[in-house]
């Protein structure tokens, strides 16, 4: 009988977690507690190092139907909409990398993995709230919300994101904390727009103590654009997806290029998120113990100005069933393999959550570093951009 790994959430790092393991052998079963499979709006970019591994998995001609694949990436004042530095993306990405870089609606993305997770035969419950997890002497056992009887498994991972449930009661180390941002989403039909508000590029514009992206989604046919402002928000900050006004984010840009205020005029509606994360990972002991592993967000939430946190969910499921191969072959027990699959991720996630950080430091500067910034921009432009440690 194949080894059974149960799987908290079905976000991202969830569904990837249940494509990747049931190639590796193993039977998934995906308890999630919404009461559908279903993913909040706006958009979500993959670099070529998460692409590469959606096409591995044989959801390639998936993603060609559903993404966009922008030509650039355009560095922009967000003063006077100047372009300060460019990346050709597109065919230079697919030859620089030999995997495209796609922008896409993140239910799209949702729904991708959802259908190659039923493909790979995976098990997948909705309304299903792990409540309980505990460990025995060969196996982990879960209560559900509601349910009085426990679930047996090989394996628990947590991929039940930023407010982990399954980290709170393996790891105890407190709540994550609010960055300090907000973000500020909307999604605009293209049809809709004035042509010189319609776009094809991922255009990051940067302004002191703001930042606002823009990139189309759904096969280009809607702008997405996430404007991140210096600020907080009282009340319950557990949701991500708060309702906001267009007014407070107007006043929060301050004044900006006709170009930004057009589009944020153009909005038909905007959601708020209050952005939280954690400090980069120390070590593997953060990301497994025994028969529990953690993936996505549950692991290492990060600040979104790398465009990389569900990349590297789907690379720490792509790690996940590398390693689990192993214990289905018998050649190693479960601690051993997740603890391994702990040791090959960490570093490099812990890097990515560090780097988001500095972007944002960098995104948001004022004064001579704004001027020094801008100016590196203009000089080095492509050289800056490019991320060939991430993508390759
Ligand atoms: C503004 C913004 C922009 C971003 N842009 C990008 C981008 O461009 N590119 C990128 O790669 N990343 C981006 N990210 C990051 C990305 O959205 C996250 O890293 C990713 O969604 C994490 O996926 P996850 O599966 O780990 O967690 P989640 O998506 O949070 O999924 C967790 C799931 O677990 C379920 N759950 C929770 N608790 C339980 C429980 N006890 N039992 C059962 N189910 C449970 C939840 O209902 C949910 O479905 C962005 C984030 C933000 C905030």
């Amino acid at each position: 009988m194949s080894k059974q790994v149960l799987i908290a959430g079905a976000g991202v790092g969830g569904l990837a977690a249940a494509v990747a393991s049931a190639r590796a052998g193993w039977q998934p079963r995906v308890f999630e507690q919404a009461g559908s499979f279903t993913e909040a709006g706006a958009g979500i970019q993959l670099g070529p190092n998460a692409t590469r591994l959606l096409e591995a998995w044989g959801l390639g001609p998936a993603l060609e139907q559903v993404a966009a694949f922008p030509l650039r990436l355009a560095v922009r004042s967000a003063g006077s909409g100047e372009v300060l530095a460019q990346l050709p993306l597109g065919p230079s990405a697919l030859e620089r990398y030999g995997a495209p870089y796609a922008t896409l609606h993140r239910a799209d993305l949702h729904r991708l993995l959802l259908g190659g997770a039923q493909a790979a035969g995976a098990e997948l419950l909705v309304d299903a709230r792990i409540d309980r997890a505990r460990e025995t002497a060969d196996g982990v056992l879960v209560s559900l919300a509601g349910a009085a009887q426990e679930i047996e498994g090989d394996a628990l991972v947590g991929a039940d994101g930023l407010w982990s449930s399954v980290r709170q009661q393996f790891w105890a180390d407190g709540a994550p904390a609010p960055t300090g941002h907000l973000a500020y989403r909307a999604l605009l039909a293209q049809r809709d727009l004035p042509a010189h508000l319609r776009s094809d590029e991922v255009a990051v514009w940067l302004g002191p103590r703001l930042h606002v992206v823009t990139y189309p989604v759904h096969r280009g046919e809607w702008l997405n654009v996430v404007a991140i402002v210096h600020g907080s928000a009282t009340g319950d900050l557990q949701p991500w997806d708060l309702a906001a006004a267009g007014a407070d984010l107007q006043q929060a840009l301050g004044v900006t290029c006709t170009t930004l205020q057009d589009l944020v005029r153009a909005a038909p509606a905007w959601r708020l998120w209050v952005l939280h994360a954690r400090p980069p990972l120390q070590g593997g002991q953060a990301m497994a113990r025994g028969r529990v592993a953690l993936v996505g967000d549950a692991a290492h939430p990060m600040r979104p100005y790398l465009a990389q946190g569900a990349g590297m969910a789907i690379e720490d499921a792509q790690e996940l069933g590398r390693c689990l191969a192993m214990a289905a072959d018998q050649i190693a027990d479960v601690p051993t393999v997740l603890r391994r699959y702990a040791l090959n991720r960490w570093e490099r996630c812990a890097r990515v959550q560090r780097q988001a950080e500095r972007n944002g430091r960098i995104f948001h500067a004022t004064g001579p570093v704004q001027w020094g910034r801008d100016l590196s921009l203009r000089l080095l432009g492509e050289r800056l951009l490019d991320q060939p440690w991430l993508y390759r």
